[in-house]
C-alpha cells in the first residue's frame, strides 16, 4: 500500500490536457498502490475562482475515467480549520503582520545579500520595532500574515526528482485581502484528509520545502511523500495554452475525439501505451510503474 493520494485543482479555468495528465498520474500513483484517492477543490482564491469551473472540472475528471473515494472537499468551506492552524502558529509566536507591497518585496529580495533565493520574502516586517508596527497598523492598510520560518534549511526527497533543497522564507499564511494562502490551506488539508503522497505538476516543486516545513511547524510529524510530475508542454516547448489548439476535453470533442481517445494520448505520452491503444483505466493501473515514469521521457 502506498499512502493516500489526491488531485487538487483550482477552479480558475477549464482543465487542459496538462492538468488532466497530472490528474491521471496522481490517480495512477494511488490506484497502482491500492490506495485511496481524494479530490479537493482549491477555491480559496476568491478573485480567480469561478463556480462554473468546479462542476466542469469534476465532470472532466470523471469523463477521463478517474474516480475518488470520498465526497469532494472544497477549501472555501474550511476556513475554520485554517484559522485553527493559524492560531496554533500564532501561539508559538510564529506569525507576524506584513505591510510590504509586491514592488517593495521585489526590490528588497533582488538585493545581492542574504541566504534566500530570488523572489523570496526578505523579512522586512519580521523585526519591525513595536512603534513602527503600531504606526503601520494605524495606517489602515490591511496586512498579510506571514510565518516566521527563520530561513530554515529544508530538504525534500522527491520520488521522481530526488533531493530538493531550499531555504524557507517567511511565506504568507493569510493574504492582505483576507483570503487564506495556498501553502497554509494545502498543508492543513493534506493532513486533515489523510493524504500521504502528493503527486502534482513540477511547477509546484519550488514551494514544496515551505509546505514540508509548515507540516513540521504545525506538529503534524513527517510530511507526505512528494512526486512532481513533468508538465505536458505544447509542440513549441511552451506551457500548454489556447494557442496550441484544442487542449481541453471539450475542444477535443469538437474534433471528434472522445475522452477515451484523450486518455490514450495522455497515457501514451508517459509511455504507458501506444497512442492508438485504447486501454481502460484499470488496465492502465495494472501497467503503471512509478519507477518507469521516473525514467520515461514525458513529452
Ligand atoms: N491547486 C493547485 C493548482 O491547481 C495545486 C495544488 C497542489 O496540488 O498542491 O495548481
Amino acid at each position: 500500500m502506498v499512502p493516500d493520494g489526491r488531485y487538487a485543482p483550482s477552479p480558475t479555468g477549464t482543465l487542459h490536457l496538462g492538468n488532466l495528465r497530472t490528474a491521471l498520474l496522481a490517480w495512477l500513483f494511488a490506484r497502482a498502490g491500492g490506495s485511496r484517492f481524494v479530490v479537493r477543490v482549491e477555491d480559496i482564491d476568491t478573485g480567480r475562482s469561478r463556480e462554473r469551473f468546479v462542476a466542469e472540472q469534476l465532470a472532466d475528471l470523471a469523463a477521463l475515467g478517474l474516480d475518488w473515494d470520498a465526497p469532494v472537499v472544497r477549501q472555501s468551506d474550511r476556513g475554520a480549520l485554517y484559522a485553527d492552524a493559524l492560531a496554533a502558529l500564532d501561539a508559538e509566536r510564529l506569525v507576524y503582520p506584513c505591510w510590504c507591497t509586491r514592488a517593495e518585496i521585489r526590490q528588497a529580495s533582488s538585493a545581492p545579500h542574504g541566504p534566500l533565493p530570488g523572489g523570496a520574502y526578505p523579512g522586512t516586517c519580521a523585526e519591525l520595532p513595536a512603534a513602527r508596527r503600531a504606526e503601520r497598523a494605524r495606517s489602515g492598510r490591511p496586512a498579510a500574515l506571514r510565518v516566521r520560518a527563520a530561513a530554515a534549511q529544508v530538504t525534500v526527497q522527491d520520488k521522481l526528482l530526488g533531493p530538493v533543497r531550499s531555504t524557507v522564507d517567511d511565506f504568507v499564511l493569510r493574504r492582505a485581502d483576507g483570503d487564506w494562502a495556498y501553502n497554509l490551506a494545502v498543508v492543513v488539508d493534506d493532513q486533515a484528509q489523510g493524504v500521504g503522497e502528493v503527486v502534482r505538476g513540477a511547477d509546484l516543486l519550488e514551494t514544496t520545502p515551505r509546505q514540508a516545513w509548515l507540516h513540521g511547524a504545525l506538529g503534524y510529524g513527517a510530511p507526505p511523500a512528494y512526486a512532481h510530475v513533468p508538465l505536458l508542454l505544447g509542440a513549441d516547448g511552451g506551457r500548454l495554452a489556447k494557442r496550441h489548439g484544442a487542449v481541453t476535453l471539450a475542444g477535443r470533442a469538437s474534433h471528434g475525439q472522445s475522452p477515451a481517445d484523450v486518455r490514450a494520448e495522455l497515457a501514451a505520452s508517459v509511455g504507458l501505451c501506444a497512442p492508438d491503444e485504447h486501454l481502460e483505466p484499470a488496465e492502465l493501473v495494472a501497467r503503471f510503474d512509478p519507477e518507469g515514469l521516473a525514467a520515461a521521457s514525458c513529452g
